[in-house]
């Protein structure tokens, strides 16, 4: 579970007060939607377009969860704390390390302090306790685990999206970033928040935005599972 950054690591500076409100006043829909759109390769796809697979990718990530709720998960991990989620490029909440005997979920602390700052500058404080955004972090992971799995080619089937078409031969395409959603929308269901997880990752991603343009020649940073959030 991550935001992608456009600027330096220190200091961050946060968003005004007006985008923040401006954020909470779209729906997870559209929220989703926006955050496809960041992706370069859905440059030129309809906004309508990017909302349909939003819809579905949170529709999907919903019933993963209601389904995990009655049966468990079955993608439980080992959970360790360490720092170093704050880099230069996202604020990286978690991360899933996949080892030779099971793998583990590694949550940032400072990252999760991050996220709780920027909930409270935002006024949402009450919305996403300290414990909910631990526990949404380690759920998100939990649903990237479940899309590698029979999940995700329901996912990619319910998506329809066609990336070649020869004749009446069709070619399923990946959409990039509603695995992303899917994982925001089970936390969400998951962890019964007021307020989504999509919300955050678009505010926290907010006030990175706001830090400024890109530093130049940033090393690659670390994407958790299923791509930058
Ligand atoms: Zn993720």
């Amino acid at each position: 579970m991550s935001a992608p950054t456009s600027g330096a690591a220190e200091p961050r500076r946060f968003a005004p007060a007006e985008r923040y409100a401006e954020l909470a006043a779209l729906g997870d829909v559209e929220l989703g939607a926006r955050m496809l759109a960041a992706a370069p390769t859905h440059e030129g796809r309809s906004p309508e377009r990017l909302r349909a697979w939003a819809r579905t990718a949170i529709a999907v990530g919903t019933e993963m969860a209601g389904d995990a709720d009655a049966a468990g998960s079955g993608a439980e991990a080992r959970v360790a704390e360490s720092t170093g989620g704050l880099r230069r490029d996202e604020v990286l909440l978690a991360e899933y390390r996949r080892r030779a005997r099971g793998g583990t979920v590694v949550l940032y602390t400072d990252a999760l302090d991050y996220a709780r700052t920027v909930a409270e500058a935002a006024g949402w404080a009450a919305d996403f306790p300290r414990e909910a955004v631990r526990a949404a972090a380690l759920d998100h992971e939990c649903a990237h685990r479940l899309l590698h799995g029979p999940r995700g080619r329901d996912l990619r089937r319910r998506l329809d999206h066609t990336a070649a078409a020869v004749g009446r031969l069709r070619v399923r395409g990946h959409v990039v970033g509603a695995d992303e959603i899917a994982a925001h929308a089970y936390a969400h269901r998951r962890g019964r928040m007021r307020r989504s997880p999509l919300l955050l990752t678009a505010a926290v991603a907010a006030t990175l935005a706001h830090a400024g343009p890109p530093a130049p020649a940033a090393p690659a940073s670390v994407p958790s599972p299923g791509g930058p959030a």
